[in-house]
């Protein structure tokens, strides 16, 4: 798809009142899309909502939470009623958990799995069949992670969710090939967004010294989510399958497939900083 212009397309974004879902909904309207963003934050959508509508682009937004069925299944209906098309689908509402396996609740899993992973499948459950009946082609874009190919020590339930997404986004990818639907795994690496603050820890990681840490890390890095946005309209035009997005990730994604022991290695050395 030519995401250089993308006049008379209507791109769906889900977590899009913060970080990487807002950066790319405007960046979509910036070039001529329509837009329906949702997420569970009614203030940041409405920011959202107004800064597209500032670019002259037609706006529908709805609260969601990804982790319920309904609520995606209503917002499809609502997309239908008011654009009457999707092209593009970008499932990117996620959240953080950090902790060591034995640290972390099980009832904290149900929740990230909940929603990095099964709110991934609900968003593609809803709007794919609506797009391969359309037969207009398009674009299914699920925002993974680095750690969706690399083991981190301290994100076992965090990379089990993105490890997920990748094989889930792969699969799929071949089974819409016939419907002239693409499907890309993004996979971000440090990103300066809110999630590093918001997301839950357990057992060493649950200080507020070592979230700090973490957030002045992040922000040190100063990769901003507008660049994974243009990321996501690169891999769109290019069709990719998987894309990893900043340099952290790219060599993340190199050294899993050349030097697969080194990942294990580095990953080791930092489990000494979590104990
Ligand atoms: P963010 O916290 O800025 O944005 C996430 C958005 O998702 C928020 O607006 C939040 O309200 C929304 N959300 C959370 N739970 C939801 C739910 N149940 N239903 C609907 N919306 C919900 O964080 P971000 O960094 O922009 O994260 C976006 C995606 O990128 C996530 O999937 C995240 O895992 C992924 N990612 C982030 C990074 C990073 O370093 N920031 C790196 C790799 C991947």
């Amino acid at each position: 798809m030519d995401t250089k212009n993308l006049s008379g397309k209507v791109a769906v974004i889900t977590g899009a009142a913060s970080g990487i879902g807002r950066a790319t909904a405007l960046a979509m309207a910036s070039r001529g899309a329509d837009i329906a963003i949702c997420d569970i934050d009614e203030p940041g959508l409405k920011e959202t909502a107004e800064s597209i509508e500032k670019i002259g682009r037609r706006v529908t937004s709805a609260r969601v939470d990804v982790a319920v069925q309904d609520d995606l299944r209503a917002f499809a209906d609502q997309v239908d009623a008011s654009f009457g098309r999707v092209d593009i689908v970008v499932n990117n509402a996620g959240i953080g958990v950090g902790g060591l396996f034995v640290d972390v609740p099980l009832d904290e899993w149900d929740r990230i799995v909940g929603i990095n992973l099964k709110g991934v499948a609900y968003g593609c459950h809803v709007f794919v069949p609506r797009m391969i009946a359309a037969g207009n082609g398009g674009h299914v874009v699920n925002i993974a992670s680095m750690a969706g190919f690399c083991q981190a020590p301290g994100m076992t339930a965090y990379c089990a969710t993105k490890f997920g997404v990748v094989g889930l986004s792969e699969s799929l990818r071949i089974e819409l090939a016939e419907h002239r639907i693409g499907v890309t795994a993004i996979c971000p690496g440090v990103i300066n967004t809110a999630i590093v603050r918001t997301g839950r820890n357990y057992g060493p990681l649950a200080t507020d010294e070592r979230r700090e840490q973490g957030a002045r890390a992040f922000e040190r890095r100063n990769y901003g989510p507008e660049r994974v946005a243009e990321g996501i309209l690169k891999a769109i035009a290019k069709n990719r399958g998987l894309a990893p997005v900043s340099p952290e990730a790219w060599t993340g994604y190199w050294a899993k497939r050349l030097f697969p022991w080194l990942v294990g290695l580095v990953g080791r050395m930092g489990m000494r900083s979590l104990r």
